[in-house]
């Protein structure tokens, strides 16, 4: 088993709830998207002030997927969808989602794999009911990853609907990869494409904004200096021949900044040194141990153990390099810049 992290970061946790949590409903996501867009400059917030946004999160969820719960119905989320029908106001949905939003989701926000991760936030249960923001609140956001966790939590909602309005488990979603639009998408059961999330966005929970190479901080977002690329590691190129037939696949597919992908001393076509091919083996394997969505996906590309997944990447690596004898890293790694 291989482990992310020997210690992990604040955002390491964070993203465990994100990506790791056990949803029946989608509330959790939803927190979270709260919490990321509320103002911060109060520590403690009053249910009040939670309660609209939570819920209309949640609305504009229902808009494009009805499905929020993986049980037959639920009275918050019928009154929800009463709301994008103009049959309650505002007000009407801020005490509903008080009354009826929060009974489990502050209890269970900070629950992982059966433990509990350092607390984001307590949960206060007085007449004044709401949370305290913790220090470890206000620490998420010194590495200026506000952006990339919120567009992250968007991504695993999405995925998550999905794959819960088709009735298939969220760790069980086959997900195919359109390449030139930067969309992930999966066939529904009448074999039509539904288009799931942005690449980049699917891609991130595990670069935890960085470049796969080099480690500098990147933008997932388009539009930035810093903006991301989507990269082939190994190089589309390569596609022509048929022993690697399935390279555009998301297990070959990292997020990479812009100097690396092709900056002067760029990767280009180049074939990565064979520490990236650990990386990639390990980014592989995480996907599959967190029971990410992208989970069977990969296992169903690269192999089924871990063993079958290492003879996998090492003949496709002696491979590509007989094909392309041109070797590559990146001309300075950038550590501790979070
Ligand atoms: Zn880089």
């Amino acid at each position: 088993m291989n482990f992310i992290d020997h210690n992990p970061s604040l955002e390491t946790y964070w993203r465990s709830i994100i990506l790791l949590g056990r949803n029946v409903a989608s509330y959790k996501f939803s927190l979270a998207k709260t919490l990321l867009e509320i103002p911060k400059n109060k520590t403690e917030i009053i249910l009040e002030d939670l309660a609209l946004p939570f819920a209309l999160n949640i609305c504009d969820h229902l808009k494009t997927n009805d499905k929020q719960h993986t049980g037959p119905s639920n009275k918050f989320l019928s009154f929800c969808r009463e709301y994008n029908k103009n049959q309650v106001n505002d007000n009407e949905l801020k005490k509903h989602s008080i009354k009826h939003g929060f009974t489990y989701v502050l209890d269970a926000f900070h629950n992982v794999a059966g433990g509990e991760v350092p607390r984001f936030f307590e949960n206060v249960k007085n007449s004044n009911r709401g949370i305290i923001l913790t220090d470890n609140f206000y620490k998420l956001f010194e590495g200026e990853q506000e952006k990339n966790l919120n567009l992250e939590v968007n991504s695993r909602w999405k995925l998550w609907e999905t794959a819960i309005s088709l009735k298939i488990n969220p760790n069980l979603v086959e997900i195919n990869s359109d390449l030139q639009n930067e969309v992930l998408y999966i066939f529904n059961d009448k074999n039509r494409r539904i288009d799931v999330t942005s690449s980049r966005d699917g891609l991130n929970g595990y670069q935890k904004g960085k470049c796969f190479y080099c480690q500098r901080n990147i933008q997932i977002e388009k539009g930035y200096e810093n903006s991301c690329d989507v990269d082939h590691f190994f190089p589309h190129r390569l596609k022509s021949s048929s022993e690697f037939l399935n390279i555009n696949q998301v297990w070959n597919l990292v997020l990479s900044c812009k100097e690396c992908n092709r900056g002067t001393l760029g990767k280009f076509d180049k074939i990565p040194e064979i520490i990236f091919v650990e990386n990639l083996n390990k980014r592989n394997n995480y996907y599959i141990e967190s029971h990410h969505p992208l989970r069977e996906t990969i296992l169903n590309q690269t192999g089924r153990t871990i063993n079958d997944r290492k003879i996998f990447l090492n003949k496709f690596y002696k491979d590509a390099v007989n094909k392309i004898p041109a070797k590559w890293k990146p001309k300075e790694i950038f550590r501790d810049n979070s």
